[in-house]
């Protein structure tokens, strides 16, 4: 335990690691999955992780109502509703047209439809208006009228947030080490605002297991992704105690982005209904479908061969399925 411990508890143990048989044939090496899409309430995801110490901080501070920067197909926004939900807590998601209307139902289906079926608060801004003075004027006005507002760092992805994965990097340490033995050679992650990829990488190099995390990324194409998981590894390090002079290398792919964030790759929707056809398990486009392109991806390329083992952290987003239902043609 440490004093970064405090939670409120939204899942209910560990998720599943579970082997991929059919999908592991196709590729070549073993591939396992960790289901992070699984467990807690809201549709789960990789975010309860991160709001587990994030909104014990805010109850901490005496919050009554949590805002969070999102759109209509966030999994961040839904999550966080949900969790506000149970807590008898107010959310507020300030929500721009961060991805183009794919289709005609895009702003009413999937997440959108999740988070009305809760009640959200949304209030939309501008694409070219600033989500951070937004969410203080609004935060203002809150603390105006008695409340008392806690901003949610974008993504989940502060020092708190990513520290629900250096939990999860060590589920997969030990129930891998339990059901195969030894250490898996790869985790593999999607990376979007950074946090998960680097509480895994953290998590993996203090435990210290040689397996290399990948993080591939779906929203940044520069360094913007590596300078984030970097500076977030290198404090999760200082403040565990762990000597920052020595941070663990860090493996970012940029090439799997596509056209850019939320917008649909071919290789994405091949990775979708490879993974779908082979295990019935299902991918979205926007995340874990363009991270299993980049698995899938390394494995062609040889850099991830026969005799390795891959842990693919399944990190949710199954409502974007809905929302893109015309993806696959
Ligand atoms: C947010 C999200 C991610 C990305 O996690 P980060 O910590 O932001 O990098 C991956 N998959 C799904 C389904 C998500 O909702």
């Amino acid at each position: 335990m440490s004093k970064y411990d405090t939670k409120v508890n939204l899942l209910n143990g560990p998720s599943p690691l579970e082997f991929l048989p059919n999908l592991s044939e196709k590729l070549g090496p073993k591939i396992y999955v960790k289901r992070d899409d699984l467990g807690g309430r809201g549709g789960g995801g990789n975010k309860l992780r991160k709001y587990e110490r994030i909104v014990a901080d805010a109850l901490e501070r005496g919050a009554d109502t949590l805002i969070i920067a999102g759109h209509y197909q966030s999994n961040a926004s839904r999550l966080l509703v949900a969790t506000a939900c149970q807590l008898g807590l107010h959310s507020i998601v300030v929500s721009k047209p961060m991805i183009p209307e794919q289709n005609p139902s895009f702003n009413q289906n999937g997440n959108a439809l999740l988070m009305k079926m809760m009640n959200a608060h949304i209030i939309e801004i501008d694409m070219q208006a600033d989500y951070l003075s937004e969410m203080d004027n609004i935060a203002h006005n809150i603390r105006q009228e008695g409340g008392t507002p806690y901003i949610i760092p974008f993504g989940g992805s502060n020092f708190l947030g990513s520290l629900g994965y250096v939990d999860c990097a060590q589920e997969i340490l030990h129930q891998y080490k339990e059901a195969v033995g030894g250490e898996p050679s790869h985790i593999v992650v999607t990376a979007g605002s950074g946090g998960t990829m680097a509480g895994l990488v953290a998590g993996t190099y203090m435990a210290g297991a040689k397996t290399k995390v990948h993080g591939i990324s779906v929203l940044h194409k520069d360094d913007t992704i590596h300078n984030i998981v970097d500076s977030l590894v290198a404090e999760i390090l200082e403040k565990l105690g762990t000597s920052s002079s020595d941070i663990p290398e860090i493996h970012i792919d940029t090439n799997y982005v596509g056209k850019g964030y939320g917008l649909p790759s071919d290789q994405g929707k091949e990775a979708m209904m490879m993974t779908a056809s082979s295990e019935a398990l299902f991918l979205c486009p926007v995340y874990t479908g363009k991270a299993m392109s980049g698995l899938i991806g390394n494995i062609r390329e040889g850099k991830i061969t026969s005799g390795d083992s891959v842990v693919f952290v399944h990190t949710g987003g199954y409502p974007l399925v809905h929302a893109y239902y015309d993806v696959l043609g």
